[in-house]
């Protein structure tokens, strides 16, 4: 399969040019490649940019959050709506109940992910220390191919880890060579502030961003950077959305430590406002990190071009109006859909109001993440011998964001009504059409479980 004529975009170049596929993967790549009788197939990319199919390392599909309460987009639907919007490779979690063996956890996951039709990892998820916890990492990071474990400040009820639980976690990742992606908000302060305003009758979604103040944020990431060093351990901050938190991050960076982290487009593109809606819809914000106030998202988009982040991701997990109605805010699940509209957001109000390059563009939706998760060069590069995942992208696409014409399985968006520009025009993943003509092409269960290598692009 032959691609012509296109302007093909990396992180690092641009130029029109042509690209050879075999066997799934590129052959060759340059600025003019004759066909021959062996190319079956000419794509004229003409008017359009080529870019490396993206890859989102945050999703959430099916994850369970309560007695009968999941996130409503399965790996089918959520990864079907990643690919129509250019997303060829997911990174989702393995999150084991407190005190189940991390294989058997893994082993049910890696089930629930065989529908993705998206090319997919794990990151796995530590909930609890024990004594079998370092050696079941040391198994994950050897025979899985995973090489990254997650952990959570918040969410102490449930998930999320205690000091004295995260240091042994940073160790054993250290010695095993992996990275530590963390949520840093502080649990105890979150828990404090949501029992405080339950008790005084404060209940509607407007006190969820209240409960979850920026302060929270700041001083967690401090304190995840503070026993990462300690550790020395590498570790990824998951979905930054405040100016404080990034302030610990840049020094932490500049001090030298191996640190990187990621944003959300709805951290660059919504504020907090939008709780002010009547509770049945701002219910559908409702996410933690929560939506800040104005003048966030600004020093966000900044992050991005100083690399202070280098990646943006979805955190996909959405829900459904009934499922996050509930009279009581704190009970809401939290989380959003996102994963099909990463690219056309981050393209429209990213690339053309010149917030970020658009080899930056390409950097922190494939190159980036792909290199920090292992995944890099056979995912998020265009280079001789990589997968080939190709994104073809029209960017005279005019359209809007809408729950009624979204894959994702939810009747919300919260970017609902959102001018976009540019959509994917044909996908290539591992040399076949994923995406042509708007139609997903790829079944149930086309995508591939990939084992990822050691992470890297430290500073
Ligand atoms: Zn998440």
């Amino acid at each position: 399969m032959l691609i012509e004529k296109g302007t093909i975009v990396t992180e690092s170049t641009s130029f029109q040019g042509d690209i050879l596929i075999s066997g799934g993967k590129i052959k060759e790549i340059g600025e003019k490649i004759e066909k021959t009788s062996s190319t079956t197939k000419v794509i004229d990319a003409g008017g359009c940019f080529v870019f490396p199919g993206a890859v989102d390392v945050h999703v959430h599909m099916e994850l369970p959050v309560g007695p009968g309460l999941c996130s409503s987009d399965d790996f089918e639907s959520g990864s079907r709506a990643a690919l129509a919007g250019g997303t060829t490779t997911i990174i989702d979690f393995v999150t084991p109940l407190r005190g189940q063996p991390l294989p058997e956890a893994l082993a049910q996951r890696k089930e629930q992910a065989r529908k993705s039709l998206c090319d997919y990892g794990l990151h796995m998820s530590i909930t609890s220390w024990n004594k079998h916890t370092a050696s079941e990492m040391k198994n994950c990071v050897e025979k899985e191919g995973i090489t990254s474990f997650k952990v959570y400040m918040a969410y102490k009820d449930t998930i999320g880890l205690e000091d004295r639980e995260l240091i042994p976690v940073m160790d054993t990742a250290a010695k095993l060579g992996a990275l530590v992606a963390v949520h840093c908000e502080n649990g105890d302060v979150i828990k404090y502030l949501q029992e405080k305003f339950l008790s005084q009758g404060k209940t509607s979604p407007r006190f969820h961003p209240l409960s979850r103040p920026a302060a929270v944020e700041r001083e967690a990431v401090l304190r995840a950077l503070t026993l990462s060093a300690a550790a020395g351990c590498a570790l990824y901050i998951v979905h930054v959305s405040t100016e404080g938190a990034l302030a610990e991050i840049a020094a932490a960076r500049l001090a030298g430590q191996k640190v990187l982290a990621e944003t959300c487009p709805h951290y660059l593109l919504l504020e907090k406002k939008e709780y002010l809606r009547p509770d049945s819809a701002a219910a559908a914000y409702v996410m933690s990190p929560p939506l800040r106030p104005k003048g966030h998202g600004a020093a966000l988009w900044q992050a991005l071009r100083d690399d202070v982040l280098q990646v943006a991701a979805t955190d996909h997990c959405p829900f459904n109006r009934k499922q996050a109605s509930h009279p009581d805010f704190s009970k809401i699940p939290n989380g959003v859909a996102g994963v099909e509209n990463r690219l056309a957001l981050l393209y429209t109000y990213g690339v053309l109001q010149d917030k970020i390059s658009l080899n930056r563009f390409v950097e922190i939706t494939a190159s980036a993440p792909a290199k920090i998760f292992g995944l890099y060069p056979r995912k998020g590069a265009l280079q001789p011998g990589s997968d080939a995942d190709i994104l073809i992208w029209d960017p005279a696409y005019e359209g809007v964001i809408s729950a009624e014409t979204h894959l994702h399985n939810c009747d919300t968006n919260i970017f609902e009504g959102f001018p976009i520009k540019g959509k994917p025009r044909l996908i290539i993943r591992r040399g076949k059409i994923a995406y042509e003509k708007d139609s997903v092409m790829l079944k149930k269960g086309a995508g591939l479980y990939i084992p990822r290598g050691a992470p890297g692009l430290y500073p």
